[in-house]
């Protein structure tokens, strides 16, 4: 594990890991009981976890930029009994652990290694079965309010290896990037689950950050990157995109949200690499399908499922649709799918029929089982009675050489029911006015779907992993009676 200067070796962690077992059962913790871990990517982040986990804890990892209620909900709905926070990031977890009157200890960069050493590596591992929970991983799902994934040890443990398997193929000669946030699933199972499985280097970085990223790779010759699709166009147009040496990389991965085509090619055109896209969720430990290197890379889709993995496509009332092209709704079956969301037994039912995880995912299947996401159910534009897919819209706004970031969304219209709108990131130093992206979809799109309403904006809102989160995109003012 590296984090800049710092090098934490196996030795460190499995020490290190140790004494947070010893620690915790100094502290009364028993098997089961819930551990929140509020940190960024920082090697202490991996030896809370793996010291949670051996004491036979049930992690629940949050992002330190949530405010005190949300650590609050958090700990609250997952009646945690401990919680660890970064120091530099403390003050929102301590108030929220305060208001469920629970201890928060600070996590110091140099000071934690202090309060390690006063306890003694505890090297007995407690015995866990396969479908006792490891994680909650808090999501909002399809719908409602922050449930917690119930992971069990079985999830994790075999999507971390076939990840590490059979998607990128890892060794003890790989050093994979860790930008994807440790206290999502993403990184949390692809990042350092399967990375430490076969012994590679995790170089870390705390806070996503394009330019850093690219030096990253060349300084630490990094071997495996993994990242959600805006990060890479990150990259893409950073200033020192032209000087960065990327020559170390032999795979990269993307997941979390629909790769444009234009910056996948444009990515692999200039940093002469190979993109593979796949898919999955929180709720799926997160990988459900790949473009697997074992068979033919289909750009554009996601892949077909991968070990231990089945999908399907099923209709609003759960039977099966018809291949040919037909649009259903993603279904999935296997080792990945989560026990339940924890405390939900009516959310969990409806999300699991039969052993089948309803994804909320809209996607098309060809011949040879390659699934092609067509959007989110939940996203769906209905204009006119027509329906109007935003990723498709999306793509063809790519396309315009200015467009840096597009977000669509419905925007509501007293006799459509909904009107196609679009929000703009342009790229650094280059200009579009609005009239001309509308004239320019207007021309690769039918008439129901190209977007009235298209509006410039500085940045879009995004998500922990750096996904943008179309549901907080609203227009100006000016823009919303048309
Ligand atoms: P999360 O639980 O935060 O990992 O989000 C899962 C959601 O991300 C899925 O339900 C999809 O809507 C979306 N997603 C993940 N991978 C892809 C992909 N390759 N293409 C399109 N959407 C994706």
């Amino acid at each position: 594990m590296k984090l800049d200067d710092t090098v934490l070796t196996y030795d460190q962690l499995l020490d290190g890991a140790r004494r947070v077992t010893s620690l915790l059962r100094s502290k009364g913790i028993e098997p089961g009981d819930r551990i929140g871990l509020v940190l960024p990517n920082v090697p202490h982040f991996p030896v809370l976890f793996y010291g949670a986990v051996a004491a036979g804890a049930v992690v629940v990892p949050m992002n330190p930029l949530l405010k005190a209620r949300e650590v609050e909900y958090y700990l609250e709905d997952s009646g945690a009994s401990l919680v660890f926070a970064w120091e530099e990031m403390a003050d929102e977890a301590t108030k929220g652990a305060k208001a469920v009157d629970i201890e928060c200890i600070p996590v110091e960069a140099q000071g934690f290694l202090g309060l390690l050493a006063e306890h003694e590596p505890d090297d007995e591992v407690v015995e866990r079965a396969d479908d006792d929970t490891m994680v909650l991983l808090y999501t909002s799902g399809t719908t409602g309010q922050p449930k917690g994934a119930e992971l069990t040890h079985h999830n994790m443990v075999t999507n971390a290896l076939t990840s590490a398997e059979t998607l990128v193929e890892l060794s003890e000669e790989d050093v994979v990037m860790g930008c994807l946030p440790l206290f999502h699933c993403f990184g949390l199972t692809c990042g350092l689950n399967a990375a430490v499985a076969k012994g590679a280097c995790l170089t870390l970085i705390p806070r996503f950050d394009a330019a850093k990223a690219l030096k990253v790779v060349g300084r630490d010759g990094v071997t495996v990157f993994e990242g959600v699709p805006t990060m890479y166009a990150g990259m893409l147009h950073a200033d020192n995109a032209d000087d960065a040496d990327m020559s170390s990389l032999r795979t990269c991965i993307s997941g979390g949200a629909a790769m444009p085509a234009e910056v996948m090619k444009a990515f692999e055109k200039t940093f002469d690499c190979m993109v593979l896209e796949g898919y999955g969720l929180s709720e799926t430990s997160p990988v459900a399908s790949f473009n697997r290197p074992d068979r033919e890379r289909k750009p554009g889709t996601i892949g077909t499922p991968v070990r231990g993995v089945e999908m399907k496509l099923i209709d609003d009332e759960g039977n099966d649709v018809a291949g040919d092209g037909e649009v259903g709704e993603i279904a999935i079956k296997g080792e990945n799918v989560m026990r339940g969301y924890w405390g939900r037994e009516d959310a969990t039912a409806e999300a699991i029929v039969d052993g089948w995880f309803r994804s909320g995912d809209l996607a098309t299947v060809d011949e040879e089982g390659y699934f092609t996401i067509v959007d989110r159910k939940k996203d769906l534009i209905i204009r006119g009675g027509y329906n109007v897919y935003p990723l498709e819209v999306e793509e063809a706004l790519y396309e315009h050489d200015a467009v840096g970031e597009v977000a669509v969304v419905g925007l509501p219209h007293d006799d459509l029911g909904e009107e196609v709108g679009a929000a703009v990131a342009l790229k650094a130093g280059k200009e579009a006015t609005e009239d001309e992206l509308k004239e320019f979809a207007k021309e690769q799109l039918a008439a129901y779907k190209y977007p009235r309403v298209i509006w410039i904006v500085d940045e879009l809102p995004k998500g922990p992993t750096g996904k943008i989160l179309r549901r907080e995109v609203s227009p100006p003012d000016s823009e919303r009676s048309e």
